[in-house]
């Protein structure tokens, strides 16, 4: 078969090869790996600073409603009340995740920037019944990635609440990196938490936390998807349980 070619038009053109040349200038703005160890024997509220003061209000922090998202919104409208927030709703969350957003925003004033695609409804008539069974890549590609690549388009850097404790492949998360997947900064400011050191936390400054950890889900995402762990069991194996997904493919 022949591979079909798009030709752009001129505006086109010339749109994406500012994009492009506004890409690189963001890329040369750091030597990741100098910062990050530079950033590497700070404090998680140290290395937020850092980042507001290098992306002020050009930074997005992400929030799955789940434990650690709870102690980066803590640290953050400390250090900065205007912190922007934003989570990616798959309509698929469970009603605790929601109840827990509610929490949140009261308990620190803010407002959390929704971002989503698809209905369910037009996400079956398009794609079939149960996406998340028959192809769960491509109903987190529809309902994650593409939502999570229009918030991200319109910040410089984001933040997110991994640690590298959650699993073999964010074992050497760094706290800053060039995010090749959507072409902006990443800061990782939990990334060597422990989970003794988030509990410490979240008990320590009475911070609302999703009580579904408390019911056996260490990593809570969307119902299809999650399931409480058995003792012994890592804390990720609770997700896309039974196939080989380990990763929603933002992080
Ligand atoms: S976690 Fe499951 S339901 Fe949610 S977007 Fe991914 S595959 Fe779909």
């Amino acid at each position: 078969m022949e591979p079909t070619t798009t030709t752009l038009t001129p505006a086109e053109a010339e749109a994406a090869r500012k994009a492009e040349e506004a890409t690189r200038a963001l890329a040369a703005r750091f030597d990741a790996e100098a910062v990050a160890a530079q950033l590497e024997p700070l404090g998680a509220g140290e290395v937020l600073e850092w980042a507001f003061e290098q992306f002020g209000q050009d930074m997005y922090i992400a929030c799955s409603f789940q434990k650690t998202s709870s102690v980066v919104m803590h640290l953050a409208t400390e250090i900065n009340p205007d912190a922007r927030f934003f989570y990616l709703d798959t309509d698929f969350l469970f009603p605790e995740t929601y109840e827990t957003r509610d929490r949140l925003a009261e308990r620190f004033g803010v407002e959390f920037e929704r971002w989503h695609n698809l209905t369910p409804e037009e996400q079956a008539k398009q794609y079939g019944d149960q996406l998340w069974k028959t192809d769960p890549d491509a109903c987190c590609g529809i309902r994650k990635v593409e939502p999570m690549r229009r918030a991200l388009s319109t910040v410089d850097c984001w933040v997110s609440g991994i640690r590298r404790e959650d699993s073999a492949t964010r074992a050497n998360a760094p706290k800053f990196t060039w995010d090749k997947r959507f072409d902006i900064w990443k800061v990782n400011p939990l990334a060597d938490w422990t989970e003794r050191d988030v509990w410490t936390h979240l008990h320590k400054n009475n911070i609302p936390y999703n009580p579904l950890h408390d019911q056996g889900y260490p990593s809570i995402g969307c119902t299809h998807c999650t399931r409480p762990v058995m003792p012994g069991q890592s804390s990720r194996d609770g997700r896309w349980s039974g196939s080989g997904k380990t990763e929603c493919g933002i992080n």
